[in-house]
């Protein structure tokens, strides 16, 4: 087993919180073109056109599979040997593909130009091209472009690059505006209506939502808008949202009924309102959801879960399966740690649970060998040989694509972690 020390300096904000770890190392994580796959169903007439490689269409395609039986809103541009070689002319190529496209999908309002890891090693400009393209079919179609190579990043980071690409596009606010609410982060139709009802309610007035579900419907955004973040891996869009004067309100995420109530509040506190109002509000749905979690207590109580990193989603999952579920922590894998915006998770955290920042993965499978935990939270390259081996696995990519934020959603993520023990219980029967 590889000991574990923490590096100098590398302590967490809040000052009791377990130290976090710096691991540098090979790393097993989908790239950003990923996030596609559950952004393409979010903007309804978006479009996503990957500059890449075969290898990149082969990724997309088989990450969404499921959805080919309809007319899809994502395809790949393939770069071939001559364009990897200078001979042809890419820009031209580029117009070429783009103007057939929107020629055949008068639908398309929005069209993302995603950049891979071939793009970028030939230096194809793709925001020059958005922006040729954009004069061209101005006003019809937006054309925008952000980076889902893998070089350097991980999964989740596509939504990041996606919305912090959108930003620089919101309207301003009107003058005169009024104190807002943006929630920022893609979350399922249901639950972002749920969470929609629950703010009206609380009397939190207006919310709007990024990544919207329309092209044209913009939220505006300025100086009198405070903005939630419903995922925790969107620090470029939040700086971008900051430089155009949107405040950041600091919460743990919506997973579990803790964190549910938790960020609401965050954001009722925000906007005025008075605790006797918001625990009126929350308290029935919060009920509903401690009721949901209590069923699956006992299958999850006093298990042992380590969390590699993927999504960076594992601090937040690591506080809800402690604090909620009893499970014990053995260790928290996450790619980057954004201190700031996990503040109020690390507080929360148990102060026993080392978290790795990172990923060196072959060291991190002999630590997760020696301390055979009874689940392991995991990309899909690792879980099926983990499997082989004995261990309990869960794909962390499931939670991108599952409805799990929210107090209506809060069994169902229990039972991602539930389903995995119980079937291998069964087989050991
Ligand atoms: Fe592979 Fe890079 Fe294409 Fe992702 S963007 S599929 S990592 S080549």
């Amino acid at each position: 087993m590889n000991a574990l020390a923490p590096l100098s300096g590398l302590a967490n904000s809040a000052c009791d919180a377990a130290p976090v770890i710096q691991e540098r190392g090979q790393r097993e994580v989908f790239c950003g073109l990923t996030g596609i796959v559950w952004l393409h169903r979010k903007i309804q007439d978006a479009f996503f056109l990957v500059v890449g490689s075969r290898t990149c269409a082969h990724l997309i395609q088989s990450a969404a599979g499921v959805m080919i039986f309809a007319e899809p809103r994502f395809a790949t541009a393939i770069l071939e040997d001559r364009d990897l070689a200078g001979v042809a002319d890419i820009d031209d190529e580029l117009d070429a593909v783009v103007d057939r496209l929107l020629a055949r999908r008068p639908e398309i309002k929005l069209l993302f130009l995603v950049g891979s890891c071939p793009s970028e090693v030939i230096k194809i400009d793709l925001s020059r091209a958005a922006a040729r393209q954009s004069r061209q079919h101005a006003p019809r179609v937006r054309i925008l472009s952000y980076s889902g190579s893998g070089i350097e990043t991980t999964f989740t980071q596509g939504e990041d690059a996606c919305l912090a690409a959108l930003v620089p596009t919101l309207p301003p606010e009107p003058e005169n505006a009024s104190h807002s609410l943006l929630v920022v982060g893609a979350l399922a139709d249901i639950v972002e209506d749920q969470f929609a009802r629950l703010f009206d309610v609380l009397g939190v007035a207006p919310v709007r939502f990024l990544p919207m579900r329309r092209a044209a419907d913009l939220p505006p955004v300025g100086p009198s808008t405070s903005f939630l973040l419903a995922q925790p891996f969107l620090a470029d869009t939040a700086h971008a949202l900051q430089e155009r004067g949107a405040r950041l309100i600091e919460a743990p995420f919506p997973l579990g009924a803790e964190g549910v109530t938790l960020w609401l509040r965050a954001a009722a506190k925000a906007f005025g309102v008075s605790e006797a109002r918001f625990d009126a509000v929350t308290s029935p749905a919060r009920a509903r959801a401690e009721q949901a979690l209590a069923h699956y207590r006992d299958a999850l109580a006093g298990k042992r879960v380590f969390l590699f990193p993927d999504s960076q989603l594992e601090p937040a999952l690591a506080r809800f399966l402690a604090r909620e579920m009893a499970m014990r922590i053995v260790e928290i894998g996450t790619p980057y740690l954004h201190r700031r915006h996990m503040a109020a998770e690390l507080d929360l955290l148990p102060k026993d649970a080392p978290i790795v920042e990172g990923q060196h993965v072959e060291k991190q499978l002999d630590r997760c060998r020696a301390a055979r935990p009874d689940l392991v939270v995991c990309g899909l390259g690792l879980a099926n040989p983990l499997e082989a081996e004995g261990f309990a696995t869960k794909w962390s990519i499931e939670l991108l694509f599952s409805p799990i934020q929210g107090y209506d959603q809060a069994g169902d993520l229990a039972e991602l972690f539930a389903r995995p023990l119980n079937r291998r219980a069964r087989l050991e029967v």
